[in-house]
């Protein structure tokens, strides 16, 4: 006898596709706490599957409502990505392509093209927990969120650290800075690391961008690090701390201790937090010092 791997619910859910962000917002209204909101479904779908969440019995699609579509860019360059943008999209996009390459690169390293077909970047930042965030993170994300009525904008950062979320808002745009390394400024890096070469999830990924002048002297950096269940964060602080200093031997010692301490990771059964934070701090360093040989560091060390 065969055994289901799931339990189908009794009754299928019924699947609205309003047209508008307030139409939706209305539906959400409406059924409250047996509804939600779904995108591409490919992480709601996994948490129904292993039955981390129940299958409600109205699922509100966001795939027929133009303005969450959208990819522009405005008159300061900011580019606004539509949250429903699926990620295969995003990849493919020209502008997306020419502004923001280390977005490109985070998505192409996210599940396999049947899954980015469907994934979309909203879904993936909601999760709190998404690969997409670091990058993010580094072009200084804004989101914007509505209740159907009202929309506000908030730093993606105040956003993950903010604990008023509620269901009843739907994210409506993402924008950011066009990436300085697009534009040949500065040294932008993104790196994930899995359990396996590919086609995995994440137990690491950091972001960042560094910006030196010709002496090495740190104009602008900003760095990020997630993965696995830890939500992702800059390193405020320590950016701040090493701005506009010479990047040093003791600067990339403070840069590996501050994001050690700094990274809040989360243990799994597949690693601890240690692992994590040395990783993340390992990979951040390295990167900074490719920066400083690469920029012209003619005083950076060998080793
Ligand atoms: C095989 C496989 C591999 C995967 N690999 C990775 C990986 O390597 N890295 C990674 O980060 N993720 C991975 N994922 C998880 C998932 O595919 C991505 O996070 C994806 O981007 C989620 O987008 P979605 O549109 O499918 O989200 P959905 O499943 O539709 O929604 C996710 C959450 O976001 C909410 N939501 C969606 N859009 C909005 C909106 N506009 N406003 C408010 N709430 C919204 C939903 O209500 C839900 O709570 C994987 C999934 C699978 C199945």
């Amino acid at each position: 006898m065969s055994v289901p791997l799931y339990q189908l619910p009794e009754q299928q859910p019924s699947v609205w596709q309003p047209t508008s962000v307030e139409e939706a917002m209305q539906l959400k209204q409406q059924w409250g706490d047996n509804s939600v909101l779904i995108s591409g479904g490919t992480w709601l779908r996994t948490r129904w599957e292993n039955g981390l969440s129940p299958t409600p019995q109205h699922l509100i699609s966001l795939g027929s409502i133009p303005a969450l579509s959208g990819l522009t860019i405005d008159t300061v360059g900011h580019v606004h990505i539509g949250p429903a943008c699926c990620l295969s999209d995003l990849m493919e996009n020209e502008l997306i392509r020419q502004r923001c390459g280390l977005l490109v690169q985070a998505c192409s390293e996210i599940a396999a093209p049947s899954v980015r077909n469907l994934a979309s970047i909203g879904g993936n930042v909601v999760t709190r927990t998404g690969d997409l965030i670091p990058v993010l993170l580094v072009m200084d994300a804004q989101v914007g969120w509505s209740d159907g009525q009202k929309e506000r904008m908030l730093p993606l950062e105040e956003w993950l650290e903010s604990k008023h979320f509620t269901s009843y808002e739907m994210m409506t745009k993402i924008v950011v800075r066009a990436s300085e390394q697009d534009m040949g400024k500065s040294h932008a890096f993104y790196l994930k690391v899995g359990r396996r070469e590919a086609f995995t999830p994440s137990v690491v990924t950091v972001a960042g961008s560094l910006r030196m002048d010709a002496d090495g002297t740190i104009v602008a950096i900003a760095l990020s690090a997630g993965g696995g269940s830890a939500i992702p964060a800059r390193f405020t602080e320590l950016e701040d701390a090493v701005t506009g200093k010479l990047l040093s031997k003791e600067v990339l010692q403070t840069l590996h201790k501050g994001v050690s301490e700094g990274f809040e990771a989360v243990a799994d059964d597949y690693a601890g937090v240690d692992y994590r934070k040395i990783t993340a701090a390992n990979l951040i360093v390295s990167e900074c010092y490719k920066a400083w040989r690469k920029g012209g560091g003619a005083y950076a060390p060998r080793s």
